[in-house]
């Protein structure tokens, strides 16, 4: 079973017709579970219906960045009622900031990034997190916000660890020196504090420490892009227990399919990727995967 952590099944410009078409090719695929991510009040609303009308549906309601303009307080009490009043919404998202396209006055991002962080602490709902040129601010306030605390963690099942540190290698800095040998000790960082970095574009080290903080990591298409040593590098150093596969559909879509619109069924590309730099059979990725989503988002299969 394929589980795609990460889509829009939501978004506004699939018309009545492709949206079904769509939701029968999702079916007849690999694909066992989907997360239909919100990112605005009507997006999420979308989400509660497809959550209720296709059984493989699950859902974050949230307001992205993006949209953090068109939120209020009024709207906040009524994604509050909407979290709580359906049993298949499962998180709250996509939250964060986005300093690159700044769609939204930043202070106003921050305010709603906020308020969304302790809904979801209040609810005991796990986040969905969007951060874009925002690395640093991202973490602070997710730390600041107590996102990480202990009593955060404690509320939710710890998660299996590998049994050895991560090795991995770090360029030589000068030409004709040998890599310089990097070892992380993940073996006690089973605290989950249920918060994941979607679409995660940050180095290798931001990567280490929201781990060793309670975080998901979430990888996506660009993951297959050739130029994209970035985040090659994150998977390398994470075990794969830390690691949720996505699409952001209809948006990243990994090779060798990119330049069309994306469908959950290409999160198998992500896998096979995540595959192959962890030296690992697809099926034993496709395996871990999905036991992640499972346990990331409470869902009992
Ligand atoms: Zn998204």
């Amino acid at each position: 079973m394929l589980f795609d952590s990460h889509t829009h099944l939501n978004n506004e410009t699939y018309t009545e017709e492709e949206r079904l078409e769509l939701v029968a090719e999702i079916e007849n695929s690999q694909v066992g579970i989907v997360v239909d991510i919100g990112f605005d009040w009507e997006s999420s609303l979308r989400t509660v219906k497809n959550t209720e009308e296709i059984e493989w549906c699950y859902g974050a309601v949230g307001v992205h960045p993006h949209d953090a303009k068109t939120m209020d307080f009024e709207m906040a009490v009524k994604l509050r009622t909407l979290a709580k009043s359906h049993k298949k919404i499962k998180a709250i998202g996509e939250i964060g900031l986005d300093y690159h396209y700044d769609l939204s006055p930043r202070d106003v991002q921050r305010k709603w990034f906020r308020e969304q962080i302790r809904l979801a602490l209040d609810l005991d709902l796990p986040m969905v997190i969007h951060s874009r040129e925002a690395d640093m601010e991202t973490l602070e306030i997710l730390k600041e916000e107590g996102a990480f605390s202990q009593e955060r963690k404690a509320k939710f099942p710890k998660r299996p660890v590998p049994k050895e540190a991560t090795v991995y290698y770090l360029e030589p800095a000068e030409e004709g020196k040998a890599p310089m040998k990097k070892t992380v000790d993940f073996t006690k960082a089973d605290g989950d504090a249920r918060v994941d970095i979607h679409c995660f574009s940050g180095s290798r080290e931001l990567a280490i420490e929201y781990i060793k903080l309670g975080a998901t990591i979430g990888v996506d298409g660009p993951i297959t892009y050739k130029n994209n040593k970035k985040t090659v590098a994150v998977v390398e150093a994470i075990p794969l227990e830390f690691i949720m596969a996505e699409t952001d559909a209809p948006y990243l879509t990994p090779v060798p399919f990119r330049g069309k619109p994306n469908k959950s069924p290409y999160v198998e590309y992500v896998i096979r990727k995540i595959a192959e730099i962890k030296g690992i059979e697809y099926e034993e990725a496709v395996k871990i995967t999905g036991e992640n989503g499972l346990r990331f988002f409470n869902i009992e299969e």
